[in-house]
Formats: C-alpha cells, structure tokens, sequence
C-alpha cells in the first residue's frame, strides 16, 4: 500500500504513525483555515484524499486512533470573537460516497443495521452552503448559531436575524415549546460573484467559492455587514425538540414548510435505491443551471424509528450520506507556461499543467487568457493553483496558493517576439491582446486559418484536421485555403501514412464543400469579429460576397446588428489585396456560395427596410427577421435606396429624411398588414 509516497507494510506501523502524525496536522491546519478563517489554501477534493488517506490509515492501524484525531471531530472550536452557544443536539458532518459503489455499500450497511425493514428514503440537495442552527422557543425564534465543534457553535442571533427567509416568528397557532431548525445559509452563485468582483476591486483577498463567502458574512461582528450580503436559508432537518412529536424526516420537512421555515422543493422520497440513483444523475445533469452551488446530494433514511436504530459515529449519523458529484475544481502544480498563437495572431498564455482530474476528465492545460490575467492573478511557473472546469468550458487558472511558494517559481513575460516565426508581438493601446505580426508567414496563424476554415461551421470539410493539414503544409501543397481546391488525390497518396480511402475521402470532402452557403463563406474567411450570427447577417445583407469586397464601411455599418467596430473591421479586412485576391481564386476554384433561401427569391427580394420609433407590439428584431425571411434586406439608414421606412411612435429625425427622399413610409398597422399579405 502507498500512502503519501511511504509504502508502509503491516510491520512497519512507525511509517504508519509518523504518516498519521503529518496528516493530522495538515488536516487540522486547513480544517483551521477553511471553517474559521473562511480562507481555504486547498479544493475539497484534495482535502478530501488526505481525509481519506487518515481514515485508511486508522482502519489499518487501529491502535493509531485517538479521540483527538480529525477523523473523529466535526469542523472547529466557535472563535473567541463570538459567545459561545451549546447546541440542543449535535449537529454532526456526513459520511461521503465518492462513487455510486460506495453508495451501495452504505446502503448494505443501513439494511443491515435495520435488519432488513425496507427503509424509506429521502433525497435532497447538497447546497454549498454553512450550517446554522436556529432555535424557535415558543415559536419565536430565540437564538442562531454555526455548527462550530457540533455541540457547541458561535452564537451569531443578529446576523441570523437579518437574513429574510429566517422567519423570526414560525407560523401556526400551536407551536413547540421548544424546536431547532438546521440549515444551510447560502449565496446565490451571482451574488458570490458580485462580491469577489467587489472585494477584487477593493483589493481585498477573494473568497474561494461561495460557501467560504457565506460563512464570512454570517460571522461578521457587524450585523450591518451581514444585512448587506443577498443571504438565503434552506432548512434540512431538526434538532431538539419539546411539543412536537413527527414520525420521520419527510414530515418534518413538511412540517418546517407549513411552519414557515425555507425548505428547498427540490428533493424525493422514494423507496428503492435505484430511484435514489436516478435522481441524483439527473441532479448531477442539471447542477449548472442551479442558481445556488451545490456539491452533492444527502441521502437520509426517513423514519426517526430507523434513524434511531441505526444511531450516529462520534463525526456522522449512520442513517445519511452524503453523495458527492465530481469536482470541478482542483489543485495542481504550472509544470511551465507557454505561448499558443491562434488563427488572427492573438497570443495566449497556456498553464501546462501536472495533470489532474477535474469534472470527470483529466486536464493538463489551463488557459491564462492574456497578459494582464497572469498579473491579476500573479501565476508564475512552478505555482500550486487552483483549476477550474465547468461543462465545456476551456479550464481556466483561478487562484494561486500563494502560500505554498518556495522561491524557486518564475514569472512569465509576454515575448516580444513570436515564438513561432519570430515576427514582433504587438499590442495596440486600449487592448488586453498582443499579437503576432507575421500573418500569413506565421505557420502557427496558418495552421489555424486553415483548421477554421475546414471546420464544421465554416466550410465543413470533413476528416480534413490538423495533421493531415500540416503534412499539406510541410510538403508545399497548400499554403491557405484556396490552395485546398486544387490538391490531388496523387499529391495526398505521396504523403506518408495517406492510404487511399482517406486520400479519396479528403478529396471528395473539399470538393462537396464547393456547395455552400455565402454566410459559411465569409465566417470562413476568419475576419476579426465576425462569428457565425455575423457572417449570417452580412450574408444576408449583402446577397452576393463579391459585393462585399467593394463595399464602403458606411454600408456595412449600415447593417442591422453589425456595430462600427466590426463594420470597420471586414472593411480593413477586404481592403488588404491578399484577402480580395483569396476570396477571388476561391470563386475561380469553383466555391459556389448560395445566399440564404428566400433572400433571392422571396416576394420581397431585392426590397430594403428601415425601422425607426416603437413598433406598437412588435418587437423591431422581430420585424427585421418576417422581411429577411421574405427576401428583404434591412439598414440603419435612410437613402435614396431604400424601399421602405416603418415608422412607429417617436419616429424622430430619420422620418424627415425618407419623406424628403421620397421613401415609402408604411406605419405599424400598414406594415403588419403588408406582412400578412406576403407571408
Ligand atoms: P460536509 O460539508 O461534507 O457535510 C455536512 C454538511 O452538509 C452539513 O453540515 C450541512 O452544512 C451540509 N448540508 C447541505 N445540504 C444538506 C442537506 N440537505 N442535509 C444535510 N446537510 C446538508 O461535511 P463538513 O463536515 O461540513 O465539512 C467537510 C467539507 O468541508 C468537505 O466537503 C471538505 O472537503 C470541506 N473542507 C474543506 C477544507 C479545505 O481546505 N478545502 C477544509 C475543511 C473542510
């Protein structure tokens, strides 16, 4: 067995120790840091594996175990800044299943434990959150603390006090002598950002996710300063309690919902396991769209009869787990930090990564975005940092654990040069991007003209990636895209490992991809600021591409939806004689692009449209897709070329203009009655 790199066997019990000795102090150190000064320096999923690693140990070692180790303790001692409040029962931590085995397991020890009564069970979120405690003392509530040790928390009433859904007076006209709620306290994952991006800009330390910056409003000394923080309650579950007598968890939430208390609707009672798992894969799917955090789902059995039967650990009740989804956060180590050049030039700072799990997936890159995130986040080569990874998203660095520095880590500088083809990097004034000069001659800009051009959106050309794109390269075959239409079937068979299947495939590939759509086209081309919606617009718009290239920025501009700094950007674009000249030897290849349907042929092809003032129940957006889809075209401005002019309410100075141009001037009812006609 390894452990923390010792390889300990059943003899050697002072390894074992002495392991067992470190770990309980690192644990202690970040349990410190984590539940009272709400800093934490490590993921869960890292403290976690050290946890992990001492409960192993102490299965192993029974001797080793004290009753001062972490393993047998709930969280921290209350700080001295707060009086101290003896709970009514312990509020304990939850044993964790990482895995849907260890789930089972639990589950096999729970009907072992109940002899075999089937149990019920009850499944909830697990909100990132704190804990609190509130008592209610003839239904009114008396005092609020933290979890603290389990038995005894910080008492923080005036804080609690503040927060709305902590109802000061439970509702009914029978209630308890005496009741304890528990809880989570929690911010929404906007409100967390709202505050780090407050706290960043007041230069303060960020909370590293939103259950720390929870559990810092809720222990602040000023009330006031709690009051200001969005905190919400979700109550799960009761502690002592006088003149009220429930058979099981599920009444009990039913009981707090009746009572006032927040409870979260999302959970399910259910009484097979199986139901247990479905419900917490869907949970898992739909974790992101969630507008609070949550790490897990806690699995209870429900009736207090079983609950009781199956009793609690001096740290966990038996009856409940807590299930954990994967983390998408974790700690690794920059092994270096390196400098990828994409398709328009742009540098990026890439953290190459010791490779962790995070999410489900092995990462070993992170990206840094640019130059002045490294600086804001201060990472340097050799840093421990924390990793991010949420859906599709690239990972990203978000913090440093400044703390684990040894000297021995360097900074990272933006070259002056590219690390590619050597050209200088330029940054312009005003912007966060540095790039690469060397356009075409750059390969690394090449390369990745190329795959963009290939790709699904743009020209779709199937099977064609990055290596058989830079063999092509390599062997001089092509140098950009036009040069694609003219490779041969006998050219590809030349390269190595090119059977001649894929040489017949990437052939027939790029020749299918002559059919096109003038929108794929132009987002082919890889112009600056021109995505997919972009390319549709101009595509649109403009009909034919070649009318593009001549066309003035004013008229591009004039495109609903395309602002000035695109507007000037295709327009710098198709002024450079290399790119006219690209998109010129494309159509010669035999590159047909196709405007959109309807934009040719629809009843009101050839037609241009411009809205001005409120539409009365109509949004202008909406207005502008039922003409394009009919064939119109649609500007900003008024000229002599314009068809049509709209004028809702507030029509303004652009009216004046069409009525002098003697522009058809239709009002909102005309236009909507013009549009039923067409449509
Ligand atoms: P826990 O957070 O895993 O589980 C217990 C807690 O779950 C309860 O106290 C309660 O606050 C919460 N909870 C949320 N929803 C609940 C629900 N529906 N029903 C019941 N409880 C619910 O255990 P813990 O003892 O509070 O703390 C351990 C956690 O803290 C672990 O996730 C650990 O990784 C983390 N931790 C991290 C560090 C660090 O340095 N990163 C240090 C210490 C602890």
């Amino acid at each position: 067995m390894t452990a923390g790199g010792i390889t300990l066997t059943r003899g050697r019990s002072q390894d074992a120790a002495r392991r067992v000795a470190g770990l309980r102090t690192e644990i202690e150190h970040h349990s410190h840091r984590y539940h009272v000064l709400d800093a934490p320096e490590i993921s869960d999923e890292a403290y976690d594996a050290l946890v992990r690693e001492l409960q192993e140990l102490e299965a192993r070692y029974p001797e080793l175990v004290t009753p001062e180790s972490t393993t047998q303790r709930v969280g921290a001692p209350p700080s001295a800044a707060f009086s101290e409040v003896a709970h009514g029962s312990p509020m304990l931590s939850l044993a964790n299943a990482f895995t849907i085995d260890e789930l089972r397991a639990w589950d096999r020890r729970v009907r072992g434990g109940l002899e075999d009564q089937a149990p019920s069970y009850v499944c909830e979120l697990k909100i990132d959150g704190a804990a609190v405690n509130l008592a209610y003392e003839d239904g009114v509530f008396a005092r609020g603390a933290t979890r603290g040790d389990g038995t005894r928390g910080e008492d923080i009433t005036p804080n609690l006090r503040t927060i709305k859904s902590v109802p000061l007076r439970l509702r009914g006209s029978r209630p308890p002598r005496r009741v304890e709620a528990r809880g989570e306290v929690y911010l929404s994952k906007k409100a967390f950002e709202r505050i780090n991006g407050e706290r960043a800009r007041a230069g303060a330390t960020l909370y590293a996710n939103p259950r720390n910056a929870a559990a810092g409003a809720l222990r602040q000394i000023d009330p006031a300063v709690t009051a200001s923080r969005p905190l919400q309650m979700f109550c799960y579950g009761l502690g002592a309690r006088e003149g009220l007598d429930l058979p099981g968890h599920w009444e009990a939430l039913a009981w707090m919902r009746d009572a006032g208390l927040r409870t979260n609707p999302d959970v399910l009672r259910c009484d097979t396991l199986e139901d247990v798992i479905a419900w917490i894969e869907k949970q898992s799917a739909r974790r992101g769209e969630l507008p609070y955090e949550v790490d897990g789902v806690v699995v209870k059995i429900s009736d207090y009869a079983h609950q009781r039967a199956l009793g609690s650990t001096a740290s966990s009740p038996r009856w409940a787990v807590a299930y954990k989804f994967p983390a998408e956060q974790a700690v690794t180590r920059v092994g270096n930090i390196r400098t990828d050049v994409g398709r328009t030039g742009a540098l990026t700072p890439v953290a190459e990564l010791e490779p962790v799990r995070v999410g489900g997936v092995i990462v070993r890159n992170a990206t840094l975005h640019n130059e002045d995130e490294v600086r804001r986040k201060d990472v340097r080569i050799g840093d421990s940092v924390v990793i991010q990874r949420a859906g599709d998203v690239i990972p990203e660095v978000v913090s440093v654990l400044v703390d684990r520095r040894d000297g021995g880590e360097r900074e990272w500088r933006m070259p002056t040069r590219c690390p590619i083809c050597g050209s200088p990097v330029v940054r312009g004034e005003g912007e966060s991007v540095a790039r690469c000069t060397g356009g075409a001659s750059c390969p690394a800009q090449v390369i990745q003209q190329l795959l963009h051009f290939c790709g699904r959106a743009a020209m779709n050309i199937d099977g064609v990636g990055p290596s058989i794109l830079q063999q092509m390269l390599d062997a001089d075959l092509i140098r950009g895209p036009a040069d694609l239409y003219h490779v041969t079937k006998e050219q590809l068979l030349g390269l190595e490992r090119v059977a001649e299947k894929s040489a017949q495939n990437v052939v027939d590939a790029i020749e299918h991809s002559k059919d096109t759509m003038t929108a794929r086209l132009i987002y082919a081309l890889g112009i600056r600021h021109v995505g997919a919606t972009i390319a549709e617009l101009l595509a649109r718009n403009v009909g034919d591409i070649r009318r593009l290239l001549d066309a003035s920025e004013e008229e591009i501009a004039a495109v609903e939806g395309v602002g000035p700094v695109i507007a000037s950007s295709v327009y710098a674009y198709f002024a450079d004689a290399a790119h006219r000249d690209l998109v010129r030897r494309l159509l010669d290849s035999g590159v047909r692009p196709r405007s959109a349907r309807g934009t040719s042929d629809g009843p009101l092809a050839g037609k241009s449209f411009v809205f001005t003032g409120t539409l009365a129940g109509l949004q202008r957006r909406e207005a502008a897709e039922r003409v394009k889809r009919l064939g119109a075209s649609v500007s900003e401005t008024v000229s002599a070329k314009t068809s049509y002019m709209v004028a809702g309410e507030d029509p303004g100075a652009k009216l004046d203009k069409a009525k002098k141009l003697g522009v058809t001037v239709l009002e909102t009812e005309a236009f909507l009655r013009l549009m039923e006609t067409m449509e």
